[in-house]
Order: C-alpha cells, then sequence, then structure tokens
C-alpha cells in the first residue's frame, strides 16, 4: 500500500520554481559544477606532479608557458619554467639558486624575506631610499643576476637584517570594511593603522629611520600629487587639440 509522503507540500512548494529562480538556481549548479571540476584537475595535475617529482627529485620542466616564477613574479615563456620541491620558477631564478645567489628555500617561504613592494606597502619606503639604505650598508639587499650580468631582481632576506627588519606577520595589513551607498565595501589597511608603530616594531632598526607623517602634511602630499596630475592631463589635453602640422614641427627642432 503506498503511503502518502506528508512533506509532499512542502517538498512542492519548495521545488516548484518560477522559471527566473530555476534558471538561477541552474546556473549556480553549473558553476559549481564548473568549479568542483576545475578542482579535481587542479588535484590530478599536483598528484602527477608529486609523482613525477618522486622519480625526478632535482626536478623538471613544466609543460606550457604563463607560469608565475615564485620568486620574480615573472611570467614564463615555452620551456622557460624548473620544478622542484620548491615550486615553480624561471629560469634565470633558478639559475642564481644553482650559483648559491639567493637559497632555494625562499621560492616556497615568503615570509622569510622582503620585496620592493614589501617596503613601500608597509613603511612608504621607495626605491632611492633602499639603495641609500644598501649603499651605506643599513640593509643588505641579494641580487639575482641575469645568468652573472647585471640586476634581474633584487630582495631582502630577514635572516641578513635580523636585528633592521621585523617578521612579516607583524606588517601585515587588515582588512577594513565600510558602508558606503547602502554597500558593504572591504579594503586593506596598513599595520600602523592600527598600532602604536614605535612599541609595535620595538627593537627593529628600520624603525629608527621611520617617522609618523602627521595627517596635514598626509594632505599637502596628497594635494601636491592631485595637482601634478592635473597638470599632466592638461598638458596632454593641449597636444591633442594642437593641429597635426603643429605638433610634426614642433617634435622636431
Ligand atoms: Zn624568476
Amino acid at each position: 500500500m503506498a503511503t502518502i509522503d506528508e512533506h509532499f507540500a512542502e517538498d512542492r512548494d519548495r521545488f516548484c520554481l518560477t522559471p527566473e529562480k530555476g534558471a538561477e538556481y541552474a546556473d549556480s549548479k553549473w558553476r559549481m559544477e564548473g568549479l568542483a571540476k576545475l578542482g579535481e584537475e587542479f588535484k590530478e595535475k599536483e598528484k602527477q606532479r608529486a609523482e613525477k617529482l618522486l622519480e625526478n627529485p632535482k626536478g623538471f620542466h613544466l609543460e606550457g608557458r604563463g607560469y608565475t616564477c615564485f620568486i620574480c613574479h615573472d611570467s614564463t615563456p615555452e620551456g622557460g619554467n624548473w620544478y622542484d620541491k620548491w615550486g615553480i620558477k624561471c629560469l634565470v631564478c633558478q639559475n642564481a639558486i644553482d650559483k648559491g645567489e639567493i637559497p632555494a628555500s625562499l621560492a616556497k617561504n615568503k615570509k622569510s624575506w622582503y620585496t620592493k613592494y614589501d617596503f613601500e606597502s608597509a613603511f612608504n619606503v621607495k626605491s632611492p631610499t633602499l639603495r641609500k639604505w644598501v649603499k651605506e650598508g643599513v640593509l643588505k639587499s641579494r641580487t639575482i643576476s641575469h645568468y652573472g650580468k647585471g640586476v634581474h631582481y633584487e630582495l631582502y632576506l630577514i635572516k641578513d637584517n635580523k636585528d633592521f627588519l621585523p617578521p612579516k606577520k607583524l606588517i601585515e595589513s587588515h582588512p577594513v570594511s565600510e558602508e558606503k551607498d547602502g554597500k558593504i565595501w572591504s579594503h586593506q589597511e596598513p599595520w600602523y593603522k592600527f598600532v602604536d608603530p614605535f612599541e609595535h616594531l620595538k627593537g627593529y632598526k628600520i624603525m629608527n629611520y621611520m617617522r609618523l607623517v602627521p595627517p596635514e602634511e598626509m594632505a599637502e602630499r596628497k594635494a601636491e600629487e592631485d595637482r601634478k596630475r592635473e597638470e599632466k592631463r592638461a598638458r596632454r589635453e593641449a597636444r591633442k587639440k594642437m593641429p597635426r602640422k603643429v605638433r610634426r614641427k614642433s617634435s622636431k627642432p
């Protein structure tokens, strides 16, 4: 004897969807399936790489191009990568590892070194200051050469600058959410907005070279930057409006 499912009415209401809702669900299901498939493909690739690494412990080339070097972040050309237990490197960075310019471990351990970008985002310190510090012996840098010549990439190991650079977890930025026009917007704010920076990084010598910029000075700097940007834009506009002949003449003195 067939029994009547007492939840039938509920289920029917739940599953009788409007065409729009139905399309929405189908779309989200399709996207979820796509993601799951990607996840599986990724896992399968990882497994294959791990197996190949067992057979080739020194590493091997990955097929294809467009891998991001774990060190310099360049995109690799066809045949221009090397994969081993430390991850993917471009051949220039791999050569620097083989030559002992940098330790292999830093490809995997990003927290053990600073990039120029880290100095800029965490301390507002730009390249000219870094160059000055290196020249004065305040900061030690490591240079990845281009096969023994010139500079391919420059970085700063914490172990080379122990009392100067703090561990990177102390300078991590934090997400901040704010409501604007009825929406929640999230962005990152630098570490020094949440603590007393000189207390937080007490004992690290980089702080001897830092000062807190007062809000008025920050506003002045911003106004100056805005003014320069506006000037540049106006010059560009003026050039566009110039007749072609005049432009050509003026570009050749
Ligand atoms: Zn590289």
